[in-house]
């Protein structure tokens, strides 16, 4: 007898069959009873013909409620009614723990449920396969990106996520109580792998959560997200590391095409490999493309969601995914970012996919005195970055890095509607639980 699936929660002896799971659905027929069970791999029909079973037996299995956590036993037999082509007839069961009636939300219903109301019972909303098909992914995607940019020559470093002071400022800081003085959670581990380009560990990545005290309820931002961090030294210019980024990207687009054959499949999708290299735009073109579309922005404007929206427009009809905008002006990035001398702009980049930004890189300053200038023209005060200076003075090489958002990734990979979607509990000013 072959093994019915790969599913720790199916054994088969001897043409008997130990099932385990959640209770679907039962159908009462009149002399023939049929109850699906589901696990993890699909799902499996247990067939009682009222007069072959034992009656006893026969009243536990039909009036279980659903989603009550069962095993049964029984003799398997091939059926050419049922998706597995296999059902069995049960000769034992035992139950684990009984489903309270009636249920917070269905796992099979058609009907539409709030994302809230999905969201406040999450672990009822990951029964179904769908939603678990999301996480599923979101591991393989993990996954190739850290065999990519291991292949790449990265080291995995881990930087800490309580810190005394924040890579950009002060605004989207959470502060917490550190003891007998305040302390803040990392809202990017930008200052840390900087240091380290220090050290000699010259390529390094970080794959860690990162927190933003956003008030922004959109579809894209929450206050806990995981972030995919590269540093790299040794470059001459910011297109080096554009580079690195696309050679993941590709790596892990094809990665999910194979690797996630099955998960798409139950989503009902199929993932766009994209034609390399990818387009670059400059920040002034991306603004002439907005302006022509008649948002009024001006030189020196974030894109906004607004402005990302119609590049994204100009850039599907072009066929192109995913497109770099480079050169922004240095006032509209952080501090670490080189400028470009003598110019309003710096060696700046987002990588944006269908009209939202997932990353955001660039060259960094890596000379001490043009650093600290540039921390005061930003109204920084360098004595509160003294720890991240330091470095910066006893030889640090020239380098540049990346962030990108991986639920961001994810979510435009899949195209979903929500990034809520791709995060198993997901944090924002309005949700803390669960
Ligand atoms: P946006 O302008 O879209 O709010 P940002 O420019 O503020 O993003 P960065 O500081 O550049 O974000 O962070 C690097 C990456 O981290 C972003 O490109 C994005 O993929 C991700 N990210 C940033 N903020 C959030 C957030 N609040 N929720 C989810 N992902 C985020
Ligand atoms: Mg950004």
């Amino acid at each position: 007898m072959p093994l019915i699936r790969d599913s720790s929660s199916v054994r088969v002896e001897d043409g008997t069959a130990t099932v385990r799971g959640w209770v679907q659905d039962v159908r009462n027929m009149g002399g023939i009873s049929f109850l699906t069970l589901r696990d993890r791999f699909g799902t499996i029909q247990v067939t009682m013909p009222k007069k072959k079973i034992d009656p006893e037996l026969f009243g536990l299995l039909t009036k279980l409620p659903r989603e009550t956590v069962v095993s049964v036993t029984g003799d398997v037999k091939e059926s050419s009614q049922t998706a597995l082509g296999l059902e069995i007839i049960p000769t034992s069961a035992e139950i684990y723990s009984e489903a309270a009636v009636p249920l917070p939300m269905g796992v099979v219903d058609k009907v539409n449920v709030e994302m809230d109301t999905r969201l406040n019972h999450r672990f009822m909303d990951l029964r179904k396969p769908e939603v678990r098909a999301i996480f599923e992914l979101k591991s393989i995607m993990v996954g190739l990106i850290e065999e990519a940019v291991r292949d790449c020559g990265f080291t995995q470093v881990f930087t800490p996520k309580i810190s005394a002071a924040g890579a950009e400022g002060g605004a989207e800081l959470f502060k917490i109580q550190y003891f007998d003085r305040p302390a803040y959670l990392a809202q990017s581990p930008q200052l840390y792998k900087q240091i380290l380009m220090s050290t000699g560990l010259d390529r390094i990545y970080e794959i860690a959560p990162a927190f933003r005290a956003e008030r922004s309820n959109t579809n894209r931002h929450v206050t806990e997200f995981i972030s995919f961090d590269g540093e790299m030294s040794w470059i001459e210019n910011e297109e080096q590391v554009m580079a690195m980024i696309e050679e993941i990207i590709d790596r892990v687009l094809r990665g999910m095409k194979e690797r996630g054959a099955k998960q798409l499949a139950v989503l009902g999708k199929d993932i766009a490999v994209p034609s390399r290299p990818y387009p670059v735009l400059t920040y002034s073109e991306c603004l002439r493309i907005v302006n022509e579309a008649g948002l009024p922005l001006k030189e020196g404007d974030d894109l906004g969601t607004e402005g990302e929206k119609i590049v994204g427009d100009h850039m599907a009809a072009k066929g192109a995914d995913l497109y770099f905008i480079a050169e922004y002006p240095e006032e509209a990035k952080p501090f670490y970012i080189m400028e470009k001398d003598g110019t309003p702009y710096s060696f700046s980049f987002d990588l944006d996919y269908r009209g939202q930004e997932i990353s955001s890189g660039g060259q960094r300053e890596h000379r001490y005195d043009k650093l600290v200038a540039r921390m005061e023209k930003k109204g920084l005060d360098p004595a509160d970055f003294e720890f991240y200076l330091d470095a910066f003075k006893y030889g640090m090489p020239p380098h540049g890095g990346w962030g990108i958002g991986v639920e961001r990734l994810l979510v435009k990979m899949l195209d979903l509607p929500n990034i809520r979607e791709a995060i198993l509990f997901p944090r924002d000013p309005s949700r803390l639980s669960p």
